[in-house]
């Protein structure tokens, strides 16, 4: 895992933040496309709003437009402007009035002479009435004489109500008998048809709101007033202030289709407040934002699953590296290993061959050995009875001489008796030199230990060695050859005062045999001498293996007896005993009753 590349290990919000980044901008051209369009939207509203609006207004005004024209010929008002201190005319021409007023939708309909003065009005009856009224610093009026339509928005002076004045003179050929004036009421065209979040300003030639569907905004400036314009609101007083407030409405906030009404120099506005674009344009952002961020989600778990699996085949990809590694690394060592193993057959092999030749040479060296050690033995033994027969044959002569038979007789019974002995010594010689092949045979254990011991009697006596027999006083019948065990039992027993030579005396030897559970008879040489070294006691039973002087020892004693024993089915342990010295143990086969026939060893 750690040598995976660093990239794989990125941490997830990183990239998160860096696709959020790069996809990011997209919202800003959707929020641009988002704006126009509905931008468009509202602009066409308000444009349609707009237009509605501005066909009313005109229409409003233009009904009234032509009326002070035409009452103008009517004879009743003519009459009251000629004759004005006639009651009777002057209340014709005030009912007139009212009627026409009432039929055509106007406010108030008045009647006035060339100075300004009104005789007669709609209103006539109201507490409010125009009548006796003089209106000559209205410009309308002064419009009017001058043969012009007079046009004029201004607050009612006695009413307070906002109007909008038509004035044309009352003429008879070219003298002026007044003027007529028609005011329409404009409170009513306040407001927008519907129930619309766009707000409604009408603004006149000062830029003053004179119609607006936010109260506030009445009577604002929408634009800074120049002098002569201050001057002349102050001359005709259209507003309820001298002094207009200015309106600041930012552009901001709202959306304006404007529309301008040369009949009257009003600008008509339609506001439409920005959040009406604002609004949707968000909503579409919001889901944009979402459908970006669902996009960003499905690519985050795309890219955390491209990563998963980079992952993998890189794991993959190292596995089978250290695999191919170790692989390699094994194939090499099993390489050098079988090199190795080559050279150790090939030295086991040279070495084999060198323990082959050596052994050769030892044997052949332990067969000299052998021979010079028997023969020394055999001369030792013979050449004592030997000397002693001679010494005897001598004396025997010179007894003859003087005629001493009997003594002679004497002397020949002891050569006859040592001649005997010699025999004897042959015998036991013979039977050890005697290779035996015969099947094994039914052995009586004590007698071969007593010859045994007999053919060593000489160095026990030497050495002074005491022996403890415990045997019991039953013939034990053994499988073996007769031969065989002598050799074996005076291999053991020489053994045993080699070893005890090695010590002062006492020296003791325990003998003993029983029948062990198993039926098998065992017998225990037990000597107090060193015993057995550490080194003797894993490698005695190998060839040549000695701890003797090469004058002593051959190394093939225990060795001998091991392949002999083992040849008859038992077997040969060596240890040592607990209260010191060598504990040899001959475990052999037992063979039966004992009254099996006796080993033609035995007979000879
Ligand atoms: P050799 O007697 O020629 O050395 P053996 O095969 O008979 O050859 O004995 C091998 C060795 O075993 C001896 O050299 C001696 O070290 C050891 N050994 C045998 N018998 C005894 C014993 N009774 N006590 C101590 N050591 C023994």
């Amino acid at each position: 895992m750690s040598t995976l590349a660093p990239s794989l290990r990125r941490p997830r919000w990183r990239t998160l933040l860096i696709l959020a980044a790069l996809l990011a901008p997209l919202l800003w051209p959707i929020e641009h496309l988002a704006t126009r369009y509905y931008r468009e939207r509202v602009a066409e509203q308000s444009s349609q709003t707009l237009e509605l609006y501005v066909a009313n207004l005109r229409g409003t005004l233009r009904r009234y437009e032509a009326l002070p024209h035409i009452l103008g010929d009517l004879p009743a008002l003519r009459a009251a402007l000629r004759a004005p201190e006639d009651a009777d005319s002057v209340n014709a021409a005030n009912q007139l009035l009212d009627r026409v007023r009432r039929q055509s939708g106007a406010d108030v309909i008045y009647l006035m002479n060339p100075a300004g003065l009104t005789l007669a009005a709609s209103n006539w009856s109201h507490y409010d009435a125009f009548v006796g009224r003089n209106f000559a610093f209205r410009p309308y009026f002064r419009e009017a004489l001058a043969g012009r339509l007079g046009q004029f928005f201004g607050l009612g002076t006695t009413s307070g109500k906002r109007g909008y004045y038509f004035a044309a003179a009352v003429r008879d050929g070219h003298e002026t008998l007044g003027a007529l004036v028609v005011k329409v009421d404009l409170d009513h065209t306040e407001t927008l048809l519907g129930s619309t979040p766009e707000q409604l300003l009408v603004s006149d030639v000062n830029g003053v709101v004179i119609l607006t569907s936010r109260p506030d905004w009445r009577f604002r400036a929408t634009r800074p007033l120049g002098e002569a314009e201050r001057a002349e609101i102050a001359a005709n007083l259209p507003y309820p202030t001298q002094e207009p407030q200015p309106l600041r409405l930012s552009e901001q906030a709202w959306l304006r289709q404007s529309h301008r009404l040369d009949e009257t120099g009003w600008t008509v506005n339609i506001l439409a407040p920005r959040s009406l674009v604002e609004r949707p344009v968000q909503s579409v952002l919001a889901i944009a934002a979402a459908t970006l961020l669902a996009l960003l989600l499905l690519a985050a778990v795309l890219l955390q699953r491209r990563r998963h699996l980079l992952e993998r085949l890189a794991l993959d990809a190292h596995a089978r590296r250290e695999l191919e590694q170790r692989v390699a690394e094994r194939t090499e060592d099993l390489v050098a290993l079988t090199e190795r193993l080559k050279q150790e057959v090939l030295e086991r092999e040279q070495a084999q061959q060198e323990l082959v030749r050596a052994q050769d040479e030892l044997v052949q060296a332990g067969k000299l050995s052998a021979l010079g050690t028997m023969s020394a033995s055999i001369s030792h033994e013979l050449n004592q009875p030997l000397a002693a027969i001679r010494s005897y044959a001598d004396n025997a002569g010179v007894l003859l001489d003087h005629g001493r038979i009997d003594d002679a007789r004497g002397n020949l019974k002891l050569i006859s008796e040592l001649t005997a002995r010699m025999a004897s010594i042959i015998s036991h010689l013979k039977a050890f030199a005697r290779r035996d092949r015969k099947a094994p045979e039914t052995v009586a254990l004590q007698p071969a230990l007593d010859d045994a011991l007999a053919l060593l009697a000489n160095q026990r006596r030497a050495l002074q060695v005491e022996l403890l027999r415990d045997l019991p006083d039953a013939t034990l019948w053994v499988q073996a050859g007769e031969t065989r065990l002598r050799q074996v039992l005076g291999n053991l027993l020489s053994n045993a005062f080699d070893a005890m030579a090695e010590k002062a005396p006492p020296r003791r030897l325990w003998i003993s045999a029983q029948t062990l559970a198993d039926g098998r008879i065992s017998l225990s040489l037990h000597d107090n001498g060193p015993g057995f070294c550490a080194e003797a006691l894993a490698h005695a039973r190998e060839p040549f293996f000695t701890t003797k002087t090469t004058a002593r020892g051959l190394g093939l004693g225990l060795a001998i007896c091991d392949s002999l024993i083992r040849a008859l089915g038992g077997e040969l342990l060596l240890a040592n005993h607990p209260d010191g010295g060598a504990l040899v143990t001959l475990n052999l086969l037992p063979a039966g009753t004992g009254l099996g026939t006796p080993s033609p060893e035995d007979r000879s």
